[in-house]
């Protein structure tokens, strides 16, 4: 029971069941809504692929009581950057310091994992609020965003006080509020694929593949004309019994072209291309015993001028698609989460006008997603951009931020809670000054 006599409990529509829409369920379900999630597809086919939450998302777990552990987390130690063709280490960026300075430590998760215990954390009977409900087989077709309706393929239509369009990449949601996206294919493709431990095991390859590590190969012109597209991010996840590859390559080596993740098996010799055949070959070893290789194609999209119409609102990769060089797509899409449960609070009076309560939304999440959308751009062209890489020093950290490039500091520094009351007093403030002057 809330001790705000303005705060109302919402109805609360959720549009996609990814890490973000799953991640808006926990937070309003905790805030005091009665939250309804509605998936387009069966939940067996979320992507088997690493997926990192730096501190800035792992804050959020465990302030919603989210179980971690459940998640099979490898706690991650260091980014290393490696030469693409000899292995040989070129820098190390060392996490050891990251949890007595930020709070939260760096999570490596799979996605299976990730997705599984963030839909058991929100439907789930225990923890705080309402449990949230899930339709499957619900593709959403229209929204009316004034009257707060959403119409599906299956002819359903349901009515809520707040729509989220949590739908992804191709975000259906993302149109009917009025966005058109200015968006053209990225001069680089990815593949994904696993090696599993006990292959790394059995046919002798390299152990460091499941350390406690990212490890990058290229991301950077090599000496020989190589181009900077060709790049390998390793990492071990699912308790180090997984080694998840990101295989980065030029655009033209592609036969892939709809964009995202596409759930069709390709054979090694499709990433094992162009360059790749001058790559160091302990690498090349583990792809070659690698399993589950799937195309995953890459857009390049440019900020959208507006995030929200009357009730509905657009969040995480529907609402600010970058690329994946800064590791941060989840994280944001978790903290847009962070950020709608904590202004629809009963701590706030939000709830009583719920598209001021958007536009607060706005205010605060997209000036800070569009840095981390275009850092991951700029990434694209350099490893050396990527956070962590930016910050190898304390003076290499003051230069980056002088310069305006994303640091590790920044992300996990932000205090979003603070930032939030500090936008609604200036809003406050403004207002009564409107008021006076009348
Ligand atoms: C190669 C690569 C590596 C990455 N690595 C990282 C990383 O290490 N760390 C990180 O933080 N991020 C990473 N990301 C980004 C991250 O994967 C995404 O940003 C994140 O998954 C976005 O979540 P989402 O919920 O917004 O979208 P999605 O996960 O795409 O979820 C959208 C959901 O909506 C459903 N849906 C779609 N259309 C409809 C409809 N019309 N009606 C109903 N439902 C619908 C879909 O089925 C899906 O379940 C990476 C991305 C890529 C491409």
């Amino acid at each position: 029971m809330s001790s705000n006599p303005n705060f109302k409990q919402l109805r609360v529509a959720v549009v996609g069941g990814g890490l973000g829409g799953l991640s808006a369920a926990v937070a309003l379900r905790r805030a005091g809504h009665i939250v309804e999630i509605f998936e387009r597809r069966d939940f067996n086919v979320e992507v088997g692929a690493s997926i990192s939450c730096a501190a800035n998302g792992t804050q959020w777990l465990r302030e919603w009581d989210v179980d971690i552990p459940d998640m099979k987390p490898v706690i991650l130690m260091k980014l290393v950057m490696r030469d693409w063709e000899t292995g040989k280490i070129l820098n190390q960026y060392n996490l050891d310091h990251y949890e007595e300075e930020w709070g939260n430590v760096y999570n490596m998760l799979h996605r299976q994992d990730m997705h599984a215990t963030l839909l058991k954390t929100a439907t789930s009977p225990e923890g705080l609020g309402t449990p949230a409900t899930v339709k499957i087989d619900h593709i959403c077709e229209s929204v009316d965003y004034e009257k707060g309706t959403v119409t599906f393929k299956n002819g359903n239509t349901v009515k809520a006080d707040l729509i989220i369009g949590a739908d992804g990449i191709r975000s259906a949601v993302r149109g009917q509020i009025g966005v058109v996206p200015d968006m053209k294919s990225a001069p680089q493709t990815c593949y994904r694929c696993n090696v599993r431990r006990e292959d790394v095991d059995k046919l002798g390859l390299v152990k460091y593949s499941y350390d406690p590590a990212i490890q990058f190969w290229g991301g950077m012109p090599g000496s020989n004309g190589r181009s900077k597209y060709y790049k390998i991010v390793m990492s071990p996840c699912s308790d180090a019994e997984i080694v998840s590859f990101y295989c980065f390559m030029p655009t033209e080596l592609t036969k892939h072209h709809e964009e995202g993740f596409t759930f069709k098996e390709v054979p090694v010799s499709d990433i094992i291309t162009g360059r790749y055949d001058e790559l160091d070959p302990d690498c090349v070893n583990l792809l070659k015993n690698s399993v589950d290789r799937m195309p995953w194609r890459l857009y390049v999209h440019q900020p959208y001028n507006h995030w929200f119409r009357g009730k509905a609102c657009i969040l995480g990769d529907a609402a600010h698609p970058m690329m994946p060089h800064q590791s941060q797509g989840a994280c944001q899409a978790i903290e847009d989460a962070a950020a709608l449960g904590i202004i629809f609070s009963d701590k706030y009076n939000f709830t009583q006008d719920v598209n001021a309560g958007l536009a607060m939304y706005q205010n605060i999440r997209k000036p800070r997603a569009t840095r981390v959308q275009s850092a991951s751009a700029r990434a694209t062209e350099n490893l050396n951009e990527r956070i962590g890489f930016t910050s190898l020093t304390p003076h290499d950290a003051s230069l980056a931020a002088a310069e305006g490039k994303l640091t590790i500091n920044e992300m996990n520094g932000y205090k979003m809670h603070d930032h939030v009351a500090s936008e609604v007093a200036a809003m406050t403030r403004s207002n009564t000054d409107n008021l006076t002057r009348l």
